[in-house]
């Protein structure tokens, strides 16, 4: 008797699992699949520390699938003039609003920042939707008559097939900075979601069918290595964006452009805030407070490093302040793993060993009812050196380092001197301190009394450095070079016209 009585337990505890644990799937020409032979991967939930799902690791076979398909769709897909193609994206952005307390929700499950961070990112998500429906008023040709009778125009062609490979920091924003421009512009679209939080690319894909996208013109494979390896390999993909560390954006944008697709890869970031001592107290703590703490730090516009200049004191004050405010579990999210948390503690260690001053300390962080979560509370570590780990390499967490010096030219030497540049930011109240950073910096997106200076649309998204390889811009009006081709075609009409070359 004591074996089918273990063996009901096992088939219940399969059936538990099924209803609780989600099996992602990929989805191709319009259809959710189940990978043959797939390994997985689980996906957790980072606030509560409990798997929620498990991801497919598809293979260079499944990726063929996709492109197969997104090839498939091309032709007619971009032969629509680009007002109907606007129509489905107006669409598209209707339905983000519509959805996005659910979005934002499935943000908040899959990768543990606050459900209000996570509203903000649908948000973003809707305005770089906008901006693609406006894309038949920017992305317009030329035309001129260049001699008597003789015209030369230009048009734009979309690219073709577009890869799109996200990150785990925003799995709806960082999608929709590819697809619907993309789309808009006539290209169909593969997206490879970060295996850590492959969720919110199936609500996108549900919607953008909802909205009327042909089958075939959004298709997602999931999976990590080998997927972008064969994403990067396939000669059937015209284009590739990657968004995510510096160490990956590297080896993709070699291999993507190797076999000789466009490319640009942005990867990660150290951004410096530069705080004068004339700056506004209130204003600047709450901006570097919110900076180094939103989304947990895991973004790639967090402050991670504030160079002080001269007395600046009460403002240090008045931000620790502030950070102590930040409740985690409440008003700061987890980050996304427990070796994430590990990786982050380590570093506010190692700084503490080699002499810096931690004063606020987010270090063995338990959320009351969220045991199991991965959190770290505000961190402010003070007398960091430009030589220290802490100083020079991307934490990702909630963690600010702070470093001394006496003049705006030291600052700017430590900013100049990392090899990222994502942004930076500059602290006071003077225009002309202002205008030398600004001038100065060595970074795509630059601050002045803003902590997060992410441009809003049209304007574009992009660091310099090793922030990002490739040229352009992956969002605004940059991106319409990327994702289109010009057709340059010459026209004479008059055939009493004599001159036949360069006419
Ligand atoms: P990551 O580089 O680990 O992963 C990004 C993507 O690359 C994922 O889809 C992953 O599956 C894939 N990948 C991972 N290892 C790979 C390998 N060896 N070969 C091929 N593909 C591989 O980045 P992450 O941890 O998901 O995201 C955090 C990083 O992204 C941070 O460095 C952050 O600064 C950066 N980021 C940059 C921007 C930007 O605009 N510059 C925006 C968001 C995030």
């Amino acid at each position: 008797m004591a074996e089918p009585v273990a063996l009901l337990s096992s088939i219940k505890e399969v059936l538990r699992m099924a209803t609780e644990i989600l099996t992602v799937q990929n989805f191709l020409h319009g259809q959710f699949v189940t990978p043959n032979n797939a390994e997985y991967l689980p996906v957790m939930n980072p606030g509560i520390g409990k798997q929620i799902a498990r991801v497919p690791l598809s293979t260079a076979a499944q990726v063929d699938a996709a492109v197969v398909s997104a090839r498939a769709a091309l032709p007619a897909w971009s032969g629509l003039p680009i007002k109907e193609r606007a129509q489905i994206l107006f669409r598209y952005r209707a339905l983000l609003e519509k959805n996005a307390q659910s979005l934002a929700q499935l943000v908040h499950e899959e990768n543990g920042k606050t459900v209000g961070e996570a509203m903000a990112e649908v948000d973003k998500s809707i305005e770089v939707t906008e901006f693609a429906c406006s894309m038949p008023q920017l992305a317009t040709g030329e035309i001129l008559e260049v001699s008597r009778g003789v015209e030369c125009r230009i048009d734009r062609y979309p690219v073709g097939v577009v890869a799109s490979i996200t990150p785990f920091n925003f799995p709806n924003m960082v999608p929709n900075w590819t697809i619907p421009n993309s789309l808009v512009l006539g290209n169909t679209v593969i997206l490879k979601p970060s295996e850590q939080v492959p969720l919110s690319s199936l609500r996108i894909a549900e919607l953008l069918k909802e909205a009327g996208l042909p089958d075939g013109a959004f298709n997602i494979v999931h999976g990590a290595q080998t997927a972008v390896e064969s994403l990067c390999d396939h000669p059937g993909i015209d284009a590739l964006t990657f968004v995510g560390s510096t160490r990956v954006a590297r080896i993709v944008y070699v291999r993507a452009t190797a076999h000789l697709k466009r490319a640009l890869c942005l990867g990660g970031a150290k951004n410096h805030l530069i705080v004068l001592p004339d700056a506004h107290q209130e204003m600047t703590a709450s901006n570097v407070a919110a900076s180094m703490t939103g989304c947990a730090g895991q973004r790639c516009m967090a402050a991670s490093a504030m160079v002080a200049v001269g007395r600046v004191d009460p403002i240090i004050e008045k931000l620790c302040e502030e950070a102590r405010k930040i409740v985690p579990g409440k008003n700061l999210g987890a980050v996304i793993s427990r070796q994430a948390k590990e990786r982050i503690e380590r570093y506010i260690t190692e700084a503490e060993q080699q002499g810096a001053r931690v004063l606020v300390d987010g270090r063995n962080c338990v959320v009351a009812g969220k045991e199991a979560g991965f959190y770290v509370g505000p961190t402010v570590i003070d007398y960091v050196r430009p030589e220290m780990r802490i100083a020079q390499e991307e934490v990702f967490g909630p963690v600010l380092a702070i470093l001394r010096v006496d003049t705006v030219d030291e600052a700017l030497k430590i900013e100049n001197s990392s090899p990222y540049g994502n942004a930076a930011s500059v602290f006071t109240q003077s225009g002309g301190m202002a205008r030398y950073v600004i001038e100065r910096a060595s970074a795509g997106m630059i601050g002045v009394n803003i902590g997060v200076p992410v441009p809003r649309e049209p304007f574009s998204f992009g660091g310099w450095n090793e922030s990002k390889f490739g040229s352009g811009d992956i969002t605004g009006k940059s991106s319409i070079e990327f994702l289109t081709r010009l057709k340059k075609t010459t026209i004479k009409w008059n055939p009493e016209s004599r001159a036949n070359w360069m006419s």
